[in-house]
């Protein structure tokens, strides 16, 4: 989730940090040859945010009653928008909240009020896990502004089955078994801006522990990805037919 020392600036960071995917350097990228993963490791099913199309299989397809499947609010990509596509049906520019105005089936994603700043207001957009159940409507609403909502497994969810129903049934192959460790399949701009905020708290750090911690923390989260993404290129051709480990 984000800070809130950051979240004043973000919507000034957002488009610079976008711009700049380059500033994941990888620095340490040569200590980890792609490919390699540790040994022995358990794999677990995730998807991967940037091959979905929000079919709508990934909320049916689950074993589970209410699929493992659930959206996350990447907020380092998100600009906090008065008219949020994933919000609100497009139809719809009066910005009434009522619950027919809104794109969510569910009533799953929670609106709050940030600031007003130069005439415009902002909201946070946050997910009540418990009643999403994975339909990917708010996904491809965001599509149509800056994509911060997408989907992931929830691993504390999902049983972790030999055979993914909905891996088996996703149109586009997004689903892969990955490393428990790494969790989560971050989309590639996401990667981009939590790497770039990550390098900007360690450069702002000085004597501050906990910012140089949070700043560790996603960068190490970038990196790992980056690393994922390396090693499925050699492997690209072979993706349309089995989940890769
Ligand atoms: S089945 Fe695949 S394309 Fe459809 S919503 Fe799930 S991950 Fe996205
Ligand atoms: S994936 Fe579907 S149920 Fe979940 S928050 Fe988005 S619109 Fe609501
Ligand atoms: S592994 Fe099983 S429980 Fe987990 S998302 Fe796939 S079908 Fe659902």
């Amino acid at each position: 989730m984000a800070d809130g020392a950051s979240r004043k600036d973000r919507r000034g960071f957002l488009s610079d940090a976008l711009r700049t995917s380059s500033v994941i350097a990888l620095a340490g990228a040569g200590g980890f040859l792609a490919g390699r993963r540790t040994e022995g490791e358990p794999l677990v099913w995730q998807l991967d945010p940037d091959k979905c199309i929000g079919c709508g299989n990934c909320a049916t397809y689950c074993v589970l009653d209410v699929s493992a499947v659930k959206c996350v609010n990447c907020f380092d990509m998100c600009g906090f928008c008065d008219i949020c596509t994933g919000y609100f049906e497009m139809s719809y520019l009066a910005l009434d909240t009522a619950a027919e105005n809104q794109l969510c089936p569910t009533g799953a994603i929670v609106r709050k009020f940030i600031e007003e700043k130069s005439g415009q207001r902002f909201y946070e957009y946050t997910i009540d896990l418990p009643l999403c159940i994975g339909c990917g409507k708010c996904v491809k609403g965001c599509a149509l502004m800056n994509g911060s909502l997408y989907l992931q497994v929830e691993h504390d969810r999902c049983l972790n089955c030999n055979e993914c129903a909905i891996a088996t049934a996703c149109p586009t192959q997004a689903f892969h078994r990955i490393p428990a460790s790494q969790a989560e399949i971050l989309k590639r701009r996401a990667e981009a801006v939590l790497g770039a905020r990550g390098r900007r708290l360690l450069r702002e750090a000085g004597d501050d522990e906990a910012k140089r911690r949070k700043g560790d923390e996603l960068l190490s989260r970038a990196l790992r990805n980056r690393r994922w993404r390396q090693q499925q290129q050699p492997t690209a051709s072979a993706e349309g037919t089995s989940p890769d480990a």
